[in-house]
């Protein structure tokens, strides 16, 4: 599906109640600031998105024990990277919190206790993407956290109880990348867009075929899926909001790939539109 698709698809569903929900691959922090085809399809998919009431983000790099949903006023910008130029650094998004919608959050998820936070805010994971999609920070943005205690599949199943939200006029977002392998980034190539390793394109290929057939199964045991998934997938962050996603996915829904590249050899972008 091309960009043009994929807004006809958006188009169609400003007619309907239930809001999208994405997976976004976030790569590199400098997508934060860089003008790509990255962030343009970031910038141009939320123009083409309903207005949502409030963004929540489960960013790869809030990892907790037990479940946190930021409950502050107003979030700061967390810049958890390091030997990136100053330019990212003085970056902020001042987008609003919302105590309201996070008691909403805390009342929408029934399994487990979700502690309302005020220490953490939006780290890159969000605005990173979230800057280039409104610029203007005038939407409430919340983080709700991974519980990195907990298998695969209570991330799923967690996306399923977050999906209410979209009833609600909630924009959900997982942050993260499907393939994410920080140790063996080729450095050099970072910049040549569609540079990956043979297993990154492999797993890449093999996890676009079961979200496209709504096959959810294997993506939860991905430990069992051999070799190149642990080469793609050495650690579960980035991963994991995936899971969140794929479990928000109705019955019948279509999930619409964008952004499908690698970039890194050990990367990969692939971004699910949900709805
Ligand atoms: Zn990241």
């Amino acid at each position: 599906m091309n960009l043009n698709e994929l807004k006809n698809a958006a188009s169609v569903l400003k007619s309907g109640k239930r809001m999208p929900a994405l997976f976004i691959g976030h790569g590199t922090p400098m997508n934060g600031i860089e003008t790509n085809s990255f962030s343009n399809s970031w910038r141009d998919l939320a123009k083409t998105l309903p207005r949502p009431e409030a963004i929540v983000c489960i960013s790869a790099h809030w990892l907790t024990q037990g479940v946190r949903v930021t409950a502050m006023k107003e979030p700061r910008t967390i810049h958890d990277f390091g030997g990136f130029p100053e330019e990212l650094f003085a970056v902020r998004y001042p987008a609003p919190g919302s105590p309201a919608m996070a008691e909403n959050v805390r009342k929408t998820v029934a399994s487990v206790p979700v502690t309302a936070d005020t220490d953490w805010g939006l780290d890159h994971g969000t605005w990173t993407v979230i800057r280039h999609m409104y610029p203007e920070a005038d939407i409430p943005v919340l983080q709700v956290s991974i519980d990195y205690h907990q298998p695969p599949r209570f991330h799923y199943e967690l996306g399923r109880e977050l999906a209410a939200l979209r009833d609600k006029g909630v924009l959900v977002v997982g942050s993260g990348n499907m393939v994410h392998n920080l140790r063996k980034v080729a450095f050099d190539r970072i910049a040549e867009v569609g540079y990956g390793y043979d297993w990154a394109h492999e797993m890449n290929a093999v996890f676009k075929k079961h979200i496209l057939a709504g096959n959810h199964a294997p993506l939860i045991d991905y430990p069992s899926m051999g070799e190149a998934a642990m080469l793609a997938i050495p650690t579960p962050d980035h991963y994991y909001p995936m899971l969140y996603v794929l479990g928000m996915q109705a019955k019948g829904e279509e999930a619409a790939l964008f952004n499908d590249q690698a970039v890194g050899g050990s990367l990969t972008m692939t971004s699910i539109l949900l709805g």
